[in-house]
């Protein structure tokens, strides 16, 4: 069977969402667009996923979080897209590309032919087993978290983990690590953390500011495991038991979970289109989402852009950075000109427990830091300083107007104050 589209966009994640929701203001004509998505849902905000869906109560489910609630949105559901005459292709895994003839085609065999695509195939939870090639990883009871699918299942084996003893390993000490080891110790689960550096979300955290989430993780009952890489995992009946450290420390487990990180998903695209080998990896797109191929478009986690305001070439795995290529992609194609090149101020947020962070701008490892606020308040921050000009602001505990100060300074990079400190996210006023 073929079909044919003026516009496609394979991946019906975050990005195409807010894509869908731009060619609809964009005034796209009905039957021109299809989306085409191997999940069984249409676009969702997926950070719900390891934050409020995995609550023990209250907790949401679809459609109470569909694109684009997230951003401030209307809440975009399956009658949505039909009434604006966008074909959603639900279930449709595309197996194969050919960019020189312009189809996609997929593992039934079906082909859909396009004039413009564009590619929302974001990333992929990092496989232990297959990416690893870790022992054991294949063992009843070892989970990697990125859809809804992945996250109802990791909540229906919590009654059986609890009744074979309710110790739960979480493998990595990033986002996912942090986030769903946090929700999953709300379900009386005993969890324990491990991962390879000295310090959680070392890329990001300053250890002063790391050492204030460490404490308080250890406060509720989760343990932790820095400096410790999980090299197998042993079972019995097939079920996991134990995670096996390199130095041959035995942590018992009845369920684990993979939060070590993600791939983009560019393969299909391979020999192609200009792929990026080297970090930050990704399609090479302009400052138009544009590829290496005019009639071919990529958004979301895969796409790597200039970013202008540093100079340097970006791929970002956050969903702000979604919700905006996404938009700017269409804007690009429906009206050129009236579309400048992308001018991203980085976003990065989490939630866990009672806590919150936000983090403009940018930090790098040499970026001297300059710390402010307290942390027995729970209100405390860190500038990154580079060249003498503050390039991020992080703060745990902002309200809105501090949030929104941590915006304007990583925009502005003023130059840093001698009294950066105690001013704090007041530098804001003097700007
Ligand atoms: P995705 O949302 O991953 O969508 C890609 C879609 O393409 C998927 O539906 C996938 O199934 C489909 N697809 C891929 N290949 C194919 C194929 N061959 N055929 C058909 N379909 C295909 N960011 C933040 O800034 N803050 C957060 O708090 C936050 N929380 C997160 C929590 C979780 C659990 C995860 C996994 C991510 C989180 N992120 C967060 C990151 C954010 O969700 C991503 O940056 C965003 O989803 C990227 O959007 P995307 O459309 O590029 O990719
Ligand atoms: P991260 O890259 O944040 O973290 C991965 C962590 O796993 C790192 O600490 C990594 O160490 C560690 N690790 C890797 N291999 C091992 C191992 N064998 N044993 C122990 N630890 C290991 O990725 P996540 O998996 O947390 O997140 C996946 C994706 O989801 C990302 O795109 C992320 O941006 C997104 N996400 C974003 C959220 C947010 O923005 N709030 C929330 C949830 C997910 P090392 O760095 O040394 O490799």
């Amino acid at each position: 069977m073929a079909s044919n589209y003026k516009y496609v966009i394979l991946g019906g994640g975050n990005a195409s969402g807010y894509a869908a929701a731009e060619f609809v203001k964009r005034g796209g004509g009905k039957g021109e667009l299809a989306i085409i998505t191997r999940e069984p849902h249409v676009a969702y905000e997926r950070p719900t996923l390891s934050k409020a869906y995995l609550f023990p109560e209250g907790a949401p489910r679809l459609p109470g979080f569909h694109t684009c609630v997230g951003g401030g949105g209307s809440k975009q559901e399956p009658e949505w897209y039909k009434e604006h005459g966008i074909d959603y292709k639900l279930k449709t895994e595309i197996k194969s590309a050919d960019v020189s003839k312009k189809t996609l085609t997929s593992t039934s065999g079906e082909t859909f032919s396009y004039e413009k695509l564009i590619i929302a195939t974001g990333a992929r939870a990092v496989d232990l087993a297959t990416d690893f090639k870790t022992p054991g990883a294949d063992l009843k009871g070892i989970y990697s978290f990125r859809d809804v699918e992945d996250a109802d299942s990791i909540l229906a084996a919590i009654s059986d983990v609890k009744s074979r003893g309710g110790k739960v390993v979480v493998v990595g000490g990033g986002y996912i690590g942090m986030e769903v080891g946090s929700n999953l110790s709300k379900h009386g689960l005993d969890v324990t953390l491990v991962w390879p550096e000295k310090h959680l979300m070392e890329r990001l955290f300053t250890p002063e500011v790391a050492t204030f989430y460490e404490e308080y993780y250890k406060n509720k009952g989760i343990k932790l495991h820095p400096e410790a890489l999980a090299t197998s995992f042993e079972g019995k009946d097939g079920k996991v038991t134990h995670a096996v450290l390199k130095d041959g420390t035995k942590i018992e487990a009845q369920m684990v979970i993979s939060g070590a990180g993600a791939r983009p998903n560019v393969e299909l695209f391979e020999g192609q289109i200009d792929l990026l080998k080297d970090k930050p990896g990704g399609v090479k797109v302009d400052g138009k989402m544009q590829t290496s191929n005019p009639d071919v478009y990529a958004i979301g986690d895969i796409a790597a852009y200039p970013l202008k305001r540093y100079g340097i070439t970006t791929r970002q795995e956050h969903v702000a950075n979604a919700r905006q290529t996404g938009a700017l992609a269409i804007s690009a194609i429906l009206a050129p000109g009236e579309t400048q090149d992308f001018d991203y101020l980085p976003f990065f947020y989490s939630r866990v427990f009672d806590l919150g962070w936000q983090l403009y701008g940018s930090n790098a490892p040499d970026d001297e830091t300059v710390f402010f606020g307290s942390k027995a308040d729970k209100k405390f921050g860190t500038f990154y300083v580079r060249d003498g000009k503050v390039v991020g602001a992080f703060m745990e505990g902002g309200d809105n107007d501090e949030n929104a100060a941590l915006s304007k300074i990583a925009k502005a990079q003023p130059k840093a104050p001698s009294d950066l400190a105690s001013l704090g996210v007041g530098l804001a006023s003097k700007l």
